[in-house]
């Protein structure tokens, strides 16, 4: 059987589509007709199962699929294509978790623009690898110029720069890296960290966020060999941001005990209750401190191309460095993120020049390779999913979408509030609420409160009708919406209100927690 044959055909029952000796299927133009069939097929398959998820998740079990999986044989391929998909029908499709659902309200995915989507296949069809310019030419070029627009909309000044990563893991850690490599300079002028390892006074190095900042400052700091106590939680004020007055008594307690400050991390979107810490001031006290000063814009970064609430962002311009997830609110398929410096003479810290790729010679010759900005070597070309999306639809609509999801979760905070069932914790500055099952009858008893809104998510979990998230607060178990999807209509919101309500009210009747 010829290769170009062979995915058309449907092979003889039970012959194996490839024989052993054969080539693999090359992504090439002799194939191109059947790439062309097996793609419409395998849209085909994601038409039919995102038509058939009338929920959010079939809330199938771990071991129901897992069971499923086992029985999958990697050593004897299938027959033929479609019999390929129609399996993944049943180990993956028919049971994904669906965020472009109205009813999907759980963690920080979006929905995803269609542009973004061709731009995938694209991304793998080319294969490019933004590493270097001799493995990317225009896709290098393509990525420098969102960075170079996304550095505008943050109002950084010209000697801005910044590179695409994996995700706001990746750019917090290269933030706290740069951090600490300008406080090594500091405090151990001469020591080189690629060198020699970590100075001794670097066990001193202190880092502030606020104590509802993202977990992945702790694995940085650890990563970084600074470790998790290096991280200084800071307290927040009722509107779950930074208190400025905390911060200031918690950098002048570590310099009363002989640690060092060395960087302040600003949360814009905390990633439980999107609140956003006071940029201004913390970028002030930060430069009085001679502090790095880090925004995680993982989730408010959105608000950048905002209409109506960029506002919330004033002061970014002032900060050192900015980590944005345009797979959290600019709508883009995982993976999506870049991390910006406000000098890109730091990126030096990241650098480490190898011979092969990117020889000290050619540095600043003009050749741009952007390995030399990243934690990464080969590399997606994720940019190109912005770029479709911003040469199909430009930034306003994705500000709009994000404009929307802010002004849903503001209603359903007033939903929420003015229900006798629920307590709610936060304002939404951007689109997260956390709130509670929490009759007043029932108030008297947290423990049982606990467990009811503990049944509640699992519940959800099991029927898949919507898909709502879970956080501790003050030791206690809440509930939590993230919206950002703009399809999401406040009559959804409130069928999932009346929903836990009902799931809640039942346990709690027949005393099933
Ligand atoms: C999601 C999130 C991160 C981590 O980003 P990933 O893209 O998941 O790696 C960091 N910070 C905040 C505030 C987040 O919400």
């Amino acid at each position: 059987m010829s290769q170009s044959q062979s995915l058309q055909l449907n092979a003889v029952e039970n012959q194996p589509l490839f024989e052993q000796n054969e080539l693999p299927p090359q992504f090439n133009l002799e194939q191109f007709i059947n790439y062309q069939i097996a793609s419409l097929q395998g849209l085909s398959a994601v038409q039919q199962a995102m038509a058939k998820a009338q929920k959010p998740f079939s809330g199938v079990s771990v071991s129901t699929l897992a069971k499923t999986l086992n029985d999958v044989d990697l050593s004897k391929p299938l027959a033929d294509f479609p019999a390929v998909l129609d399996e993944l029908k049943s180990v993956y499709l028919d049971h994904a978790v669906y965020f472009h659902h109205p009813r999907y309200m759980a963690h920080l995915n979006c929905p995803v623009t269609y542009p973004a989507v061709v731009a995938e296949h694209i991304i793998a069809a080319i294969n490019t690898s933004v590493d270097t310019w001799d493995q990317s030419a225009g896709a290098t070029l393509i990525e420098q110029k969102l960075i170079d627009w996304t550095c505008q909309k943050a109002d950084f000044p010209s000697t801005a720069d910044g590179v695409f990563t994996s995700g706001g893991t990746q750019s917090n850690l290269m933030a706290m890296l740069v951090a600490r490599e300008v406080a090594v300079e500091r405090y151990a002028p001469g020591h080189e960290v690629k060198l020699q390892g970590l100075p001794a006074i670097a066990s001193r190095f202190r880092i502030y966020c606020s104590e509802v900042a993202h977990f992945s400052i702790q694995k940085a700091a650890a990563l970084l060999g600074l470790g998790y106590d290096a991280v200084v939680p800071v307290a927040t004020n009722s509107k779950m941001q930074m208190d400025l007055d905390a911060l200031k008594t918690a950098v002048s307690t570590s310099k009363a005990q002989g640690e060092l400050p060395i960087a302040v991390v600003i949360t814009a979107g905390t990633t439980d209750f999107g609140s956003i810490d006071p940029i201004n001031d913390i970028a002030l006290l930060a430069k009085q401190e001679q502090l790095w000063c880090h925004v995680d814009g993982a989730y408010g970064g959105g608000l950048l191309v905002s209409e109506n609430h960029r506002n919330a962002l004033n002061g970014i311009e002032k900060v050192d460095s900015i980590t944005i997830d345009y797979h959290k609110s600019f709508m883009q398929p995982v993976s999506c993120s870049a991390f910006l410096l406000s000098n890109k003479r730091y990126f030096s810290h990241i650098t480490l020049y190898a011979d092969y790729l990117n020889p000290l010679a050619e540095a600043g010759n003009g050749v741009p390779n952007l390995v030399d900005k990243s934690l990464q070597t080969t590399r997606r070309f994720d940019a190109l999913k912005l770029w479709l999306t911003l040469r199909t639809i430009g930034e306003a609509p994705l500000g709009y979408a994000f404009d929307k999801v802010i002004g849903l979760a503001r209603q359903t905070h007033i939903v929420l509030n003015d229900h006798p069932d629920f307590e709610v914790i936060n304002y939404p500055e951007l689109s997260a609420l956390v709130f509670r099952f929490a009759p007043a009858d029932l108030q008297t008893d947290p423990d049982l409160l606990d467990a009811l809104n503990l049944h509640v998510r699992s519940t959800f979990l099991k029927t898949g009708e919507a898909m709502i998230a879970r956080t501790k607060v003050g030791g206690r178990h809440y509930l939590k919406f993230t919206l950002l999807n703009a399809l999401c209509q406040l009559s959804d919101i409130r069928a999932v209100i009346d929903q836990i309500s009902d799931i809640a009210w039942q346990a709690y009747k027949q005393e099933q927690v």
